[in-house]
């Protein structure tokens, strides 16, 4: 296989092109062969490691000099409690952890032998050639987000990593020319590998804010940078905060490309967002297991809502519960998401039971997603099939377009609906709810008769929570579980 990173591997003619900026501290493609080239000579001898993945170059170039060198990285989140920390660790048995010098690793990794980064070092150590590794060699094990269930390590090869950055190249029109602001965390595919090794494979650059605020992306699209990657709750701050800041929406509507993924983005956030600026944020759906599925495509129509068309090289397509294809792409029809590709991960570490769970006999993987699909291709997301599907009175519902219309009322600031059981109904919807005004938080009748005017009167909710704040996890996912508790 060639190179994951050609533009470094490339030699002096890519050296003094900046790759990335993380606060004040930069590399260029120079630099980053130099220190990566350092990192990879004490990894010798290495299979697997764990990288304490705090945003910050230090991660960045650990990350990439593993990854040449055909080291299995495992980025660890470093919010995770000790109890996390020690499945992850106990599951995938790194040999080692890099970090940055002085970091205070807590008691689960404190017995690992530690490689401290500096991304400072420019004695060039030999940059390893990775152009004979296997396509299917192991380049990451990232756990999911554990939305559903306890986090799974998923076994990412090489060659999904390419896929998939060559296909959203293929959508985005991504270029060596394009500049990323950053503000997510590393420790997972959107941050890793879509926002930091994308743009290394295009031989672009990143810029990361390190924590994640509208001024720092107004200012760095105002400086240069062309693309925006984020996570709905970061688009939802931006949709808050664009009345007050004539800066924001300039910067906005100048950038080439602004990206949404993760979660769900709310048709709320999106159209303000467009009304503001006269750009409409683009979405594209992918899991941890797939790397990237669908987009819209940069060309294309940025239909609010929608998660857009397959990407290059990837199958798609919705099932019934017994397997068979839906009957029709009507924009109706509701299937799972079934997907075939070079994008996908390749096992659940130590999990087979897990893994052949997820497959069906001819290799489609089945995503637990649920969708429509429009006429001319478009994937409209419904919800998990785990949590975000309710079978009430004999319809089956998906949350979203409920949480959607809840997000018009203007007395709603944030909103997710479950489904519980009920003896009529079967299941009955339920509303959870974070008031605009805590001092007056919209009844269940107001809201009932929202839903019912917009949607239908079957999708209107009978049962409404009002919260200080929706449980999330650390990408901003909505944890449902937490809510059934609750
Ligand atoms: P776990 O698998 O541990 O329960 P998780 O599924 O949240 O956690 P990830 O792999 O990080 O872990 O997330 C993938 C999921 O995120 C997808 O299956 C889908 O439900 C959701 N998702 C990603 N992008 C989008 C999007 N644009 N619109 C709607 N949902 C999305
Ligand atoms: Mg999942």
């Amino acid at each position: 296989m060639s190179s994951l990173f050609p533009a470094l591997t490339a030699g002096p003619a890519a050296a003094d092109r900046p790759a990335l900026r993380f606060g004040e501290r930069a590399l260029t493609y120079g630099d980053l062969a130099a220190a990566a080239g350092a990192v990879a000579g004490d990894l010798a001898g290495a299979r697997r490691v764990a990288v304490w993945a705090a945003p910050s170059l230090e991660t960045a170039v650990a990350v990439t000099a593993a990854l040449l060198a055909g080291v299995t990285v495992v980025p660890l989140n470093p919010r995770s409690g000790e109890k996390e920390l020690g499945h992850i660790l106990s599951d995938s048995a790194p040999g080692l952890v890099l970090t940055a010098p002085g970091t205070d690793l807590p008691a689960p990794l404190a017995g690992l032998p530690r490689i401290d980064v500096d991304p400072a070092v420019r004695a060039p150590g030999a940059l390893p050639d990775d152009r004979d590794l296997d396509d299917a060699h192991p380049a990451l094990i990232v756990y999911t987000s554990g939305t559903t269930g306890p986090p799974k390590g998923a076994v990412v090869p090489r060659r999904a990593i390419a896929a998939t950055l060559d296909a959203l190249a293929d959508a985005w029109q991504w270029t060596g020319d394009d500049v990323l602001v950053h503000g997510l965390p590393l420790f997972h595919v959107h941050g890793l590998v879509l926002g930091t090794l994308g743009p290394l494979r295009r031989g672009g650059s990143v810029r990361h804010l390190g924590r994640f605020t509208t001024e720092g992306v107004a200012r760095e699209l105002n400086d240069g940078a062309t693309m925006l990657f984020g996570v709905p709750t970061m688009y939802h701050r931006v949709a808050e905060a664009l009345p007050g800041a004539p800066d924001l929406a300039k910067a906005l509507a100048g950038a080439r490309l602004l990206v949404s993924g993760s979660a769900a983005l709310p048709v709320h956030d999106h159209e303000r967002i467009a009304a503001a600026t006269g750009r409409r944020v683009i979405e594209r759906y992918g899991m941890t297991e797939t790397l990237m599925n669908t987009s819209v495509r940069a060309d294309g129509e940025a239909r609010p809502g929608t998660v857009g068309v397959p990407l290059p090289g990837v199958e798609l397509r919705l099932v019934e519960e017994d397997g068979s294809p839906v009957a029709a792409y009507d924009g109706e029809t509701v299937g799972e998401i079934q997907v075939r590709g070079p994008n996908l991960f390749t096992e659940y570490l130590n999990r087979p039971d897990a893994t052949a769970e997820a497959f069906t006999a001819d290799g489609w993987f089945r995503t637990g997603d649920m969708a429509v699909r429009d006429p001319d291709g478009y994937v409209r997301i419904v919800g998990r099939k785990a949590t975000d599907l309710i079978k009430s009175g004999g319809y089956k519902i998906g949350a979203g377009e409920i949480e959607n219309a809840l997000l018009e009322h203007p007395g709603v600031r944030e909103a997710a609906v479950t489904g519980e059981p009920d003896a009529d109904l079967g299941e009955r919807i339920v509303a959870w709810v974070v008031p605009a005004d805590p001092k007056s938080p919209p009844a269940l009748e107001a809201l009932a008769d929202h839903v019912a005017g917009r949607l239908a009167p079957h999708k209107r909710p009978r049962v409404v929570h009002h919260l200080d704040a929706l449980p999330r996890n650390d990408m901003g996912k909505i944890m449902k579980r937490a809510l059934h508790r609750g």
